[in-house]
Formats: structure tokens, sequence, C-alpha cells
């Protein structure tokens, strides 16, 4: 029961508050005016002779003195008026002492409330409960409970064992509630949408309340006996508390339409300004969409519980369809959620319920046991999702801090949540910051696969195994219709577009003449229910059709009219049976299941058309007829059996080609069209598992013997992650070789580096990665060598070292989680995101490059020998490449070549042959050295840091290499290269040298992100 206060705030006796003086003239005054009869000036005389509302609050004297002191001789002006008016009733609104006293008095009125209730028996109990129970406490004591109270807004919450003893808990209490506030001269309100009552019928006997309640008989209202007066107050399916909608049902989804309308509206005010405004960057428009639109959206959203599917759809759906305006996607485009969530970098509608939820228990444990935790430990369900959101929070948190699993460790963060809430609320954050990361890991790795694939497959070098191919034809079932060539999402749908492209009609709808169904005489309240009914009751529809009924089609289901219907129906009453005269039996008939024309037209083919030309005819025939999917399907099947029975004069064996024919158009994949929708745009929900399954289902068409096509004059070798220039570097001997045996061809190094560039040397940057890919797989550029940074793979992490500063890297990858461990700290989590990335670049070129018959070599530290360790080595991807023609892996040590340690090294090298001789060749020594490189130098610099240049031995066998096989291609002076590109790559080709080590990676991306 919701209760709504006239005035709540203008009409406080003081006096019963506050003590003091009593004045008969005013009291008689106001209660004349508030029509206050007898009875309750009786009332009243009883209250004013109690000690009053502080007494009994047990407020100290002096205190009560202050009080009363405030609250005599209170007076106002009004402009323009000498004279002021002295005011002896009501709080003070507006003053910074404002409200304080109807606290009390308030509390005053729900404490005889509560003893008059509990007197009876009537008030629900709840269990006594100091704190947050996940781990389940069974407490002894409990206290009555009357319902949440807001200074004037006050709910009473009523339950009951049975139907028939709610009713008369509900009578007794909505005349002792509304009695005790007239006594205290505060008046209810019970004008329609002020005081309601909203109530859940439960169990045995329900639907003849319902009926009592809300059927025809019923004004919609709930009678109640008072002292003095009957009360009538009006009943509701749904009550607007505090700005949150409460349902009889208790489903939130009226709630969230409401809430999404609102942030649509919200998002409508700035769209142009704020929200699409290219010139702001997504950061600044995501956090204005944080703070402005989603604070609107999921206002009490820390409390829904939402059990049916289709509401949880409906509300990822509508936050997903905000993100899309955020990004200013159109809504109706297939594209996956996952990649609306890279693209905003925006969390998961069920991550955003989450932190509201665990951000509310923070604010429940500041106020401590006033949160009524007997009630919130009975609240299963919701409890139930925040033990999820405990388990959700400790898989990201868990490898960043100590505190230990919450299942077992419970006390530990209930102590953090309630005494250290500025580091509850960094935890959460920092579980959802980490969890958007872990996403876009996914995500980028996923479609960076599918994109590997696709760009092999498309260049003949790999084929899908034919048992692999995707089946999605025949899961489910299409809609769509058949002369406009398009697919439909739902039966609705489709008949929505029948209807409104083609004037067509369920042929139900000609039975519907009013919402009671003509042949049981059921009362349905709307349309769609009556023609659900008319569908699945035979009797009724058969019968109504025997009769021969025939109706003007109604707006039905979907239209204004049946929607208005529907929301003041609102599930209240169930269907209402009627009596009326009983019509005689008639035979009963159905409808046809088939198209009439259409079913004709193909009758006469399977007689008439020659058997070669029999599908086009059918084809033919069917798109020239306005006819949905389903019904089509249902046609063909009405031939198909007719045919099955037997055409007069026709063969067996020409009948049958006829069958095999209708049975294959009866299959959605004959229709191309029709699966469109069902087309997902790219396979982005793979998980690590299934790439690997479908790398290892790919078949690699191995025999094709390439011929290598002549190059232009202009050839581009493209260094990736080149460093500085330095003295005897790749470039050095590269162009060295290359000027000794060029005759007339021109090399270009691009050097690609963020040190060197910072755009276009960017790796991070999707229009870079974009520009050097094409470049890669257009043939412009032939040669290239990438070493993606190892700092993420390195082995050194596992080295168990005692550092002076306490800090040293761990390991962020293991063999199982080569991508990156599943919990590190957001600082780790950037690095391998970074790292992720640019070792993706990496193999993406080498793949390009193979496609084009380039010449490649991608260079990571050796395989480690503990079968355990993580490494690239051991990423599916590239143990799939190595296995393609022209991929080779070539092992070795730097420290045979000059450097100063031993130095492990694999090159995954593409058409390459002679490199190992040319490393070879160029040993410098027979032993390795027997330095490591693990630990900081003397400098305090890590150790690993200068090798990741390389020993100018090898950079001279590579530079030799690459020059060997770019001039052994045969030179076409008609092969050009595109000029803007080649203006590009002019541009950074570096002469200078540099003077330090660059970062493994840009670091100003760190901060960026
Ligand atoms: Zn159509
Ligand atoms: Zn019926």
């Amino acid at each position: 029961m919701f209760i709504d206060l006239q005035e709540a705030f203008y009409r406080v006796i003081r006096p019963l508050v506050v003590e003091g003086p009593i004045d008969d003239d005013l009291i008689a005054n106001m209660a004349a005016r508030i029509d206050l009869d007898d009875g309750f000036l009786h009332d009243l005389h009883a209250a004013l002779r109690q000690p009053s509302a502080l007494v009994a609050a047990g407020v100290p004297p002096h205190l009560r003195r202050a009080i009363r002191a405030l609250h005599t001789d209170t007076y106002f002006k009004l402009p323009m008026q000498p004279d002021q008016v002295l005011t002896h009733i009501g709080t003070r609104p507006g003053d910074s002492f404002a409200d304080v006293i109807f606290g009390y008095m308030m509390a005053k009125v729900l404490h005889k409330f509560q003893q008059d209730m509990d007197a009876l028996g009537l008030l629900l109990h709840i269990p006594q409960e100091e704190a947050f129970g996940l781990a389940d406490s069974s407490a002894e004591a409990e206290f009555p409970f009357v319902g949440p109270c807001w200074m004037d807004d006050l709910c009473i919450c009523l339950t009951a064992k049975s139907n028939l003893t709610l009713e008369r808990a509900l009578g007794t209490a909505t005349g002792a509630i509304l009695d005790t506030f007239k006594s205290f001269a505060m008046t209810p309100n019970l004008q329609p949408g002020k005081t309601a009552i909203v109530i859940t019928p439960k169990g045995a006997g329900t639907k003849s309340w319902k009926r009592r309640l809300f059927g025809p008989n019923s004004d919609g209202s709930f009678y109640s006996v008072g002292e003095h007066h009957p009360y009538r107050v009006p009943l509701v399916t749904e009550y607007t508390h505090l700005g949150g909608k409460v349902h009889f049902s208790s489903t939130v989804k009226r709630e969230i339409k409401v809430r999404l309308g609102q942030a649509h509206q919200e998002f409508n005010k700035n769209r142009k300004l704020l929200y699409q405004n290219v010139n702001f960057a997504i950061d600044k428009r995501r956090e204005l969409f944080h703070s402005l639109i989603l604070s609107r959206l999921l206002y009490g959203a820390e409390t829904w519980t939402i059990q049916d599917r289709q509401t949880k759809d409906y509300l990822h759906g509508g936050i997903i369809g905000l993100y899309k305006r955020l990004l200013k996607w159109p809504c109706d485009q297939p594209i996956s959620d996952d990649e609306v969530l890279f693209s905003t970098g925006m969390p998961s509608p069920s991550e955003l319920l989450r932190v509201r939820r665990l951000r509310y228990l923070g604010s429940l444990m500041a106020v401590d046991h006033t949160a009524c935790w007997g009630l919130l430990n009975q609240d299963f369900e919701w409890q139930e999702l925040v033990k999820d959101d405990f388990r959700w929070l400790w898989h990201h948190l868990q490898n960043c801090s100590d505190l230990g699993d919450p299942t077992m460790h419970l006390p530990r963060w209930v102590e953090i949540i309630r005494w250290h809430r500025g580091y509850w609320r960094r935890l959460v954050r920092r579980a959802l910051e980490h969890a958007v990361g872990v996403h876009k890991r996914e995500f980028l790795i996923a479609t960076a696969h599918t994109r590997f694939v696709s760009i092999l497959e498309d260049f003949d070098f790999i084929q899908r195994a034919q048992e692999a191919e995707p089946a999605p034809a025949d899961e489910g079932p299409v809609f769509g219709c058949m002369s406009c060539q398009i697919s439909c999402r739902t039966l609705g749908g489709e008949g929505a577009h029948m209807h409104r492209s083609h004037g067509s009609v369920h042929p139900v709808r000609a039975l519907i003449g009013s919402t009671q169904c003509g042949a049981c005489l059921k009362e349905y309240f709307t349309m769609g229910k009556l023609k659900a009914h008319l569908i699945r009751s035979d009797v009724c529809r058969t019968t109504l059709i025997g009769r021969g009924h025939r109706e003007q089609p109604l707006p039905g289901l979907g239209s204004i009219e049946d929607t208005l219907r529907k929301q003041s129906w609102d599930n209240r009453p169930p269907p209402l049976p009627a009596e009326g005269p009983r019509l005689p039996d008639v035979p009963r008939r159905d409808f046809e299941a088939e198209h009439g024309g259409l079913y004709e037209d193909i009758i006469m083919g399977v007689m008439d058309i020659d058997i070669a030309d029999f599908e086009t005819y059918v084809r033919e025939c069917i798109s020239s007829t306005p006819i949905s999917w389903t019904l089509c399907r249902r046609t063909l099947q009405e031939v198909h059996n007719q045919c099955q029975q037997g055409i007069p004069d026709m063969e067996p064996q020409r009948l049958n080609d006829f069958l095999q024919i209708i049975a294959r158009l009866m299959i959605p994949s004959s229709w191309p069209f029709l699966l469109k929708l069902r087309m997902t745009p790219v396979a982005t929900n793979w998980g690590f598992e299934e790439i690997e399954q479908k790398l290892a289902d790919l078949q690699i068409l191995s025999s094709q013997q390439r011929v290598p096509r002549p190059l232009g004059k202009e050839r581009v070798f493209l260094h990736a992650f080149s460093g500085r220039r330095r003295p005897g570097d790749l470039q050095h001997y590269l162009e060295a070789a290359f000027g000794r045996n060029s005759e007339g061809v021109i090399l270009h190094v691009v050097s690609m580096d963020v040190v060197i560039d910072e755009h276009w040397g960017d790796a991070c940057n999707q229009e870079t990665r974009d520009f050097w890919l094409r470049g890669a797989r257009e043939g412009y550029v032939q040669g290239g060598l990438c070493s993606p940074p190892c700092e993420t793979w390195s082995q050194a992490r596992f080295a168990q070292l005692e550092d002076l500063a306490g800090r040293q890297p761990r390991p962020v990858r293991s063999l199982d989680e080569l991508w990156g461990l599943h919990s590190l700290a957001l600082r780790e989590l950037y690095q391998v995101a970074v790292g992720n990335e640019l070792l993706l670049f990496s193999i993406e070129l080498v793949i390009c490059l193979a496609v084009s018959e380039g010449f490649a070599v991608l260079e990571h530290p050796g395989e480690p020998n503990d079968p355990t360790k993580p490494s690239i080595w051991r990423l599916p991807i590239l143990q799939f490449l190595c296995q393609l023609p022209g991929f080779e892996y070539v092992d070795f040590a730097q420290g045979l070549l000059g450097a100063k340690t031993p130095k492990p090294t694999r090159f995954l090298t593409l058409n390459m042959d002679t490199l190992p001789q040319f490393i070879h060749s160029h040993r410098l020594c027979a032993d390795l050295p027997k330095t490591a490189a693990i630990g900081k130098d003397a400098t305090g610099h890590w150790a690993t840091t200068g090798l990741k240049e390389y020993p100018p031995a090898l950079n001279r066998a590579l530079g030799e290499s690459f020059a060997f096989h770019l001039l052994q291609r045969d030179l076409a002076e008609d092969v050009s290269v595109d000029q803007a590109f080649l203006n590009r790559c002019r541009l950074m080709h570096v002469t200078e040298f540099g003077s330090h080590y660059g970062p493994d990676y840009h670091q100003k991306r760190d901060s960026k992100r």
C-alpha cells in the first residue's frame, strides 16, 4: 500500500511534536478546514495529551527546548506588503532546519500503527540480522516490518500465507493507517494515482479474487472500514514510488522500458552537440555518455532482478542500441555486440549491472544495520546475483590482489567494503576496466585470426575442410517474403510485412469481431490474446469457420488501439467466461493450409512442364505470388504430399524427379535471401580453443607451385620495429649488398618504427597498419623483417630474482593463456595488449607478403626448452603458418654472430631458402658466450635492454640474403608501384643515425589508453 499525504509539511500540528501551549481555536479552525469530524477530534485530543514525539523519541530536554524555540513565533512576509504573518502550524519548509519535526511526527504515527497491527499479529516479521549474509546465517530475533518510508513517501508491505488472510490483513491495515494519520490531523490523499494498493495474489483462489478485484463488477477500488469512516482506496497494477515503477507481477520490464525511453530522450537533447560530435574523441564522449545517460538509464538498477530471458534480451538490446547511437551506427545493421563493445570501449550490459550492484553493496554496508539486512538476505535471487558478481570481481582481480577468494574469505571482503569504502570503489573500478581490456583483447585476436584465414583462403593457400563448412541453413526457422525477396527476423515480422506491403491478413482475423471469442464466449480483453486463443484452440476456430463466421478485419495485435487495450488490462483479470444462447452444432472446418493459386499452378506444372524447366518454372510461380515463406513452404509441402500419393499416367521415375526438386525448394538454403539475417558479419566470438580447432580443420593446398612474378624497377623493403638507425644495422648492409649488384633497380628501405615517424611508424594505429598491409598485399612491398617486441614473452620474467626494489616484471602469459593471463594488473594488461597488437600486425604482414610472393622474416627469441613456458612459437597460428609452402623455421644463436650472450633466436622465414647459408657463413665464433642476460646491469638497466639490437654480423647476413632474393626476381619495366605509396616510403627512408635505444613500444600509448 502506497500512501500519499496532502500538504504533508504544512499541516503538522507543532504541539504534537515539540510540546508547548495548545491553542484550541487554532486546532478547531484547522480541523474544520480539513473536515475532521468529531470522532477524529476526539482522537486528536487524546494524541495531544500524550507525550510529544520528541519526548517519545528520547530527545534530551535541552535539545527539545531548542527545537521548540525554533518553532515558536515563526513568520513570513509577502513582498510588497509591510506586515508579517505569524505561523503556528507546519514545519519550516525552505529553512535550513526544514522538515526536521516532520520526521518525528511520522515516526510517531508509524510507531502507533506498528503497535496496533502487531497486536493483531498482521505485520510481516523479518529476522534481525546485522550484516550482509552471503554465508548463511540464522538469526533468532525477529522484528516487525512496516515498509520503506522516505519523508512523506510511505509504503506499507503486507504478506500472508493465503489470499483470504491477505485480504483481511489488508482491510485492517488500510483502516488502521488511514485512521492513525487522521487522528494526527494528517490527511491521506485518496485521489487516483496518489494513495494506492498493489496486490499480487498467489496460490489457491487467485483467479476468483482477481475476478472480484478487477472483473466487470468491480470499480477498481479496495474497500476498508475505519474507526469512524469507510475508506475507498484505488487498486492499481503499477505504482511509481520514489522514481521507480513497482509492478504487481514484480517484473521490471516496464521500468526498463521507461528508463530506456528517458535515456534516448536525454541522448536526443545533446545528440549533435556532444554524443555524435566527431570533433570529440570517443573517450570524452564515452565519459559524458556514462555520467549523463547511463546514470539515467540505470537509476535503481542495482536492485533489479530479471527472471525472464525476454526482458534480459530487451535490456541488453536497448543498451547496445544506445552504444550504437553513440557510434552513430545504424541500429538495424547486423553488427555483432562484441564489435560494438570493442568500438565504444564500454563494458557489456551485464557488467554495468554488476558494478552497480557491487557499489550499492558498499552503500548498504555504509548505513550498517539500518539497511534491514534481515530482509535483504531473504532476497535470494538478488543474493545469487551478488554472489556471482563477487565471482566476476575475483576472476578479474585474483592476480593482482592478495585478498583471497571471496567464497572462502568473505569476512575479509566485508571488512573492506565496510571500513575502506574508497578502496572498495577502486577495486570495483579496476575490475571493470580490466574486464573491458580483456574483451578488447579477445575481440582483436578473434578478428585478426578470421582475417588471416580469409586472406589465405582468398589467395588459394588453404581451403576450409568440407565438414567444417558452417551449416547455419537448417537450424531454426526462417521467415521472409518470397516476392520482395527479403528475410524477416520473426513470424510476427513476416506477418507485419505481408500486411503492410501486400495487404494480406492472418485468416483468423476474419473470425474476430470483438475481444470476445464467438464460439466459447470468453472475454479475452485484447485482440492479441483472442487471436492467440483462436490459433491455438482448434475447437473454437473450426466451429467459427464451420458457421461461416466472417468479420471485417479490425485493428489487431500491434495496433495502437490494441496496445491501449493491453495497457489498461495489464494482465489483471483472467479470461472471463460469459453465458449466452448455445448455437446448434455445425460441421467443423479449418482453413486451407496452402495458398490455393500457387498450389494449382505447381500441380499444373508437374503435369505439363518438362523436368528440366520445372525448377525455374516453380521459382517463377513463387516469386510472382505475394506470399510469405511460411505459407510458401506449407503449399510446397501440400504439393509434395499430393504427388507422393501418385499422379495418374505418370511414370514413378519421372514423378520422383519432380518430388526431389520440390523437396529441395522447401529448404531455406535454396533461397539465399532468406538466410541473410542469419549471417553474422564476422565471427568475432571465436574463443581461443575455437581458433585452434578452426586452424586444425583447414586444409593446406601445398602442391600448387607458384611462378614468381617479375617486379618493377622500384622495390620496397619494410623493416618493422627497426628502432633507431645505427652504424652496422640491417639497412646499411642491405643497401651495400644491393648497391653492388643492382643494375638499375632502386631499393627503398622503410624503417617503420615510432622513433622514426610518430604516425606512419606506429603499428598501434589502425590507419598505419592498413596502409602497410595493403602495400604488402598489393605487392608494392616485396620484403619485410619484423621483430615484434618480446618483453611480454620474455623468459627473464620467470627468473626468480631478488630485486632490491622489490618489484620485477612477472610472467604475464602462460602456456595455457598465450595471449595473456585472464587476470593481470592494469599496467600489465595494457603491455600485453600492445604486445599482442604488434605481434598480430607482424603475422598479418608476413601473411600479406606470402600472398604477394614476397620475402619475409619474423624474428623472436627461440622456443624455450621448458615445454611449459609460453612462447610465440607455441601459438597455433604460427605453428600453422610454418606448414604452409614457402615458410621455414631457422634456429640459431646470436652469440655465434657476436652477441654478448648466447641468445637463441628463431626466424620464421618466407621464401628465403638461402638465409641459413648466409647466417652460417657469417659466424664469428665457434663457441657460445657464457654470460646470461637476466636481471639488471651495473647501471641499473635491465640487462636485456642492450640485446634488442642485432649484432652487425647478423644484420649483414640478413641484408645479403634479402638483397640476393630481391635481385633474383626478373625486372619488368611495365610493373609500377602506386606513386603515393612510394612517396610515403621515400619519406621514411632514414639516413641519419639515432643515439639511444627506443622504448619497446610507444610509451605515450600507455597514458592514452
Ligand atoms: Zn513482400
Ligand atoms: Zn473460444
